[in-house]
């Protein structure tokens, strides 16, 4: 496909229904041609922003920019951008093709350029011999599959996928999130990808907008995100990391730079709370001073060299440049 990357702007961007205020002033570039996952607890204002940027919801206040254009008032069609459903919403009575088909039906494309590029659409994401099925004689991933081809018959320059995973299994959600990546990859355009999963999140996007209370808390590259967490909410809901106040303030350190000493012989005394054992790793939950919790990420091999066990006395140790203080 032929396209010029473009770049979506919000600016100061407001939702506001009644009283209630669920998204607040938000401003964001998304990085052109790239895979953005918009992160966050449920409630925290995700869905409302997709549907802002979409035009299925009006806005409140402020602006969205996709290609220096102000679309913040044209209808969903004339934006650019498509959506993607979380429960797909296909037509249950029309076959595969004319589901895929429908937008340009409805812009009055001819039969035949129809077919034609529904077949192109298919193909792309691998359905050519499903066309003249109906939905319900697809299964969960097939679905989704003809859902991302409807969506992107219309050549979108963004496309807006709400929670597109959460209703398929573990593993076919694996799978499918890989084909997510590539197909953005081979597209070049831009995905903006609605998440509260924050392994989901790590495993597609090169940019994650973490929000929470109706704001973005946090942006950047996904390992940026993950490694150097600015807030407590975002050290905590990244997972993978222990909040620890220190005399000096709030800190963040990943579990797996903790490491476990005998009694006496760390910088920290600990008592064994849990022990959860994770396949590849060991979780070593223990409770230092203050009562505050602190978990170590062990290599399985060397925890079953010297197992503990709830109640054991241990000692903590951390290199101190792991440690990143946290501002709020
Ligand atoms: P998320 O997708 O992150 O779960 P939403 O954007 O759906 O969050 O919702 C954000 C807030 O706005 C929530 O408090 C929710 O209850 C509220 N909300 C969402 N849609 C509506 C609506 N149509 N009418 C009233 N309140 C809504
Ligand atoms: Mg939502």
């Amino acid at each position: 496909m032929n396209i010029v990357i473009q770049d979506l702007e919000l600016v100061n961007v407001t939702k506001r229904y009644g009283t209630t205020i669920a998204v607040n002033a938000v401003s964001h570039h998304f990085c052109p041609a790239s895979y953005t996952c918009l992160l966050g607890p449920s409630g925290c204002g995700k869905s409302s922003t997709l549907r802002m940027i979409a035009g299925h919801e009006t806005i409140s206040d402020g602006s969205i920019l996709l290609a220096h254009r102000d679309i913040s008032h044209l209808p969903p069609a004339k934006r650019g951008t498509a959506m993607m459903f979380q429960n797909y919403a296909l037509f249950p009575h029309l076959s595969v093709a004319d589901n895929v088909a429908f937008s340009l039906k409805m812009k009055g494309v001819d039969a035949k350029d129809r077919r034609a590029k529904a077949a192109e659409m298919l193909e792309l994401v691998d359905l050519t011999t499903l066309a003249d099925r109906l939905p319900d004689q697809l299964s969960g991933g097939q679905q989704q599959r003809v859902a991302l081809a409807r969506a992107l018959i219309t050549r979108p320059q963004v496309l807006l996928l709400d929670e597109p995973l959460s209703a398929l299994d573990p593993f076919l959600r694996v799978r499918m999130r890989t084909e997510l990546r590539n197909l953005q990859k081979e597209l070049g355009i831009s995905f903006v990808h609605v998440t509260h999963g924050q392994d989901e999140a790590l495993a597609l996007a090169d940019e994650i907008v973490v929000m929470n209370n109706a704001v973005i808390e946090q942006a950047g590259p996904a390992r940026d995100v993950f490694n150097a967490p600015r807030t407590r909410f975002v050290a905590q809901f990244m997972g993978g990391h222990n909040v620890i106040a220190l005399p000096q303030g709030h800190y963040a350190i990943r579990s797996d730079a903790v490491q476990v000493t005998a009694p006496d012989a760390g910088q920290f005394d600990a008592y064994v709370t849990a022990i959860e054992y994770q396949g590849t790793h060991v979780s070593v939950l223990s409770r230092i001073a203050g009562d505050q919790e602190v978990t170590a990420l062990v290599p399985d091999a060397s925890y079953f060299n010297a197992p503990h066990h709830p109640g054991d006395r241990i000692g903590l140790t951390w290199d101190a440049k792991n440690l990143h203080q946290l501002t709020a």
